[in-house]
């Protein structure tokens, strides 16, 4: 499932960063010391991809049935669109709804329900988590996992304003720092039970090789260093150095 973070209104989706990941022959990096595996297959990504759709509120429709409508928590459509009370939606209003394909009609209220006894999401109960990640920043989730348009993107990209605090998504240890072609200023970090998280395009790195770290210790700060078209932090989940899909390992 797509999840969404947005750490703030400051940023403006239509001018999301692309990146690039792709593997570089040892010419190419010559001068550098090459990380533990090759990194990335692909090219350099084409425009990023906004992983959802834009819902105009109807009359009669609240914040908390159009969740479910489209089958996601209120809460996630709330963050996604800096919203602190449910309550404060109006007709016309524009929603992004996060992992949505398309726009869904939501249609009248149910016989019988009243809008003022549907529960208020900041209270639901969170889905008990079985995540052995953290989000390493808060930040707009806008290129996902996988193969798009036949380009392979080995981790997430995370938009954030430059600067923003890398933290370990997990405690391990720090088995490179450096810089890489396309990928830019580096950390990986080892985490038990084979997993690898990397962090690319980083503006400064926190930490130094041989460092341990615990989950949420700040190891680099968002930037654009690498081939990217602005700040934002490429983020990889490795299992024996084989690239997952991050969103299953957190929250
Ligand atoms: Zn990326």
């Amino acid at each position: 499932m797509t999840r969404w973070l947005v750490a703030g209104a400051a940023i403006a989706l239509a001018t999301l960063p692309a990146c690039s990941a792709r593997q570089r022959t040892p010419a190419e990096v010559s001068g550098q010391r090459p990380p533990p595996f090759p990194l990335g297959t692909g090219d350099a990504h084409v425009e990023p991809e906004l992983l959802g759709t834009t819902h105009v509120v109807q009359k009669g429709e609240t914040l908390y049935r159009i969740a479910k409508t489209y089958g996601i928590d209120p809460r996630e459509l709330m963050e996604a669109n800096g919203i602190s009370d449910a309550k404060t939606i109006v007709v016309g209003q524009e929603l992004f709804v996060p992992g949505a394909a398309r726009a869904l009609e939501v249609g009248p209220m149910p016989p019988g329900t009243v809008a003022s006894q549907e529960p208020d999401p900041t209270l639901l109960p969170r889905k008990a988590g079985s995540a052995t990640l953290q989000w390493p920043i808060k930040g707009v989730l806008y290129r996902g996992f996988g193969v798009k348009q036949g380009q392979p993107h080995d981790g997430i990209d995370l938009s954030a304003p430059e600067g923003t605090v890398v933290r370990a998504a997990a405690a391990g240890e720090v088995i490179f720092t450096g810089s890489q072609k396309g990928y830019g200023t580096i950390v990986i970090l080892r985490h038990p039970n084979s997993l690898i998280t990397l962090y690319a395009h980083n503006s400064a790195v926190l930490v130094k090789d041989g460092d341990r770290v615990d989950a949420g210790t700040p190891i680099a700060k968002v930037g654009q260093s690498g081939r990217t078209t602005g700040p934002h932090l490429h983020f990889e989940v490795r299992e024996n150095t084989r690239p997952r899909d991050p969103l299953p390992y957190l929250p």
